[in-house]
């Protein structure tokens, strides 16, 4: 084992998909890096930068997919810094948004190898831009709620969906087309109107990016017959009436003429 100090390992984030969306920091880690270590929802276009010497090692876990346990995934990390390489740990979007990000950076820390974080583009905020979506247009809201729709059976953690409901706040559910129903059930329990507008963005940024606007009532079914899968960002609110999409969307009038009983 090397005894001197460990290079950094950098836990860089890739944003949603086009590799242009990278920042220079990214990219010059990236020139840099000896061992790259990266997640399945990283382009393949971002790895270009790397060097061709370089060693690439893919650590994908897609949620339901067989996937490299974490554990295994820090403690590669913490042996190839200690072996004296330059690694990235590149995920998709930004490490520290739902991508466990903080808990490889404790791993190493606790191995003793320095870490530097590199921000990306999070899907939650860059998925809706896709859509000209400006998720707090104060026309209509007083901020955006970030939250996942993917957890464990039985977990304490599952979000409290009617609470959201109340809270006034745009809401991007990342993870959340697997277990929508429950999802949209939760919001209507919580008091929002079946007329709310909300989208869906599934692979944002790339040539397979594909969307759908309509109202909460009819997620479910859009999201079913348009065939809309992971990875996918839901935006839930008014806000979402402030996409030039909406416009475009089926389901416009159903939402005008709610609006006008209430009125
Ligand atoms: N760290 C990532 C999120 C990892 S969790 C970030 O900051 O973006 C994985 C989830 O992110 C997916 O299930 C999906 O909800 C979302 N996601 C990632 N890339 C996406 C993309 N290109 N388009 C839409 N959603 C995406």
């Amino acid at each position: 084992m090397n005894t001197a100090t460990p290079h950094p390992v950098h836990l860089v984030g890739a944003g949603p998909g086009d590799p242009e969306l990278l920042t220079l920091k990214a990219i010059k880690a990236l020139r840099q890096a000896t061992v790259a270590l990266v997640d399945d929802l990283v382009h393949p276009g971002v790895l270009k930068f790397l060097r061709r010497s370089a060693r690439v090692v893919h650590v994908g876990k897609r949620g339901g997919c067989a996937s490299t346990p974490q554990a295994f995934i820090e403690r590669l990390m913490v042996a190839e810094a200690q072996r004296g390489e330059r690694v990235v740990r590149l995920k998709g979007g930004d490490p520290f948004v739902f991508g466990r990000g903080g808990e490889e950076a404790d791993a190493l820390r606790a191995a003793g190898v320095p870490v530097v974080v590199v921000s990306g583009l999070t899907a939650g905020l860059a998925g809706p831009a896709a859509l000209d979506l400006p998720v707090t247009d104060r026309r209509h809201t007083r901020g955006v709620v970030l939250v996942t729709g993917h957890t464990g059976e039985g977990d304490d953690l599952e979000p409290d969906w009617p609470a959201l409901a109340r809270c006034g706040l745009t809401l991007v559910v990342y993870m959340g087309v697997a277990r929508l129903g429950r999802i949209v059930q939760g919001l209507q329990a919580g008091g929002l109107p079946e007329h709310t507008p909300a989208a869906v963005v599934c692979s944002a940024h790339t040539p397979r990016q594909r969307q759908a606007l309509c109202t909460l009532g009819e997620l479910v079914a859009t999201v079913q017959r348009e065939g809309l899968a992971s990875p996918a960002i839901v935006v839930v609110g008014d806000v979402v009436q402030a996409s030039p999409y909406w416009a475009a969307a089926p389901v416009q009038q159903p939402l005008q003429a709610a609006r006008q009983r209430e009125a």
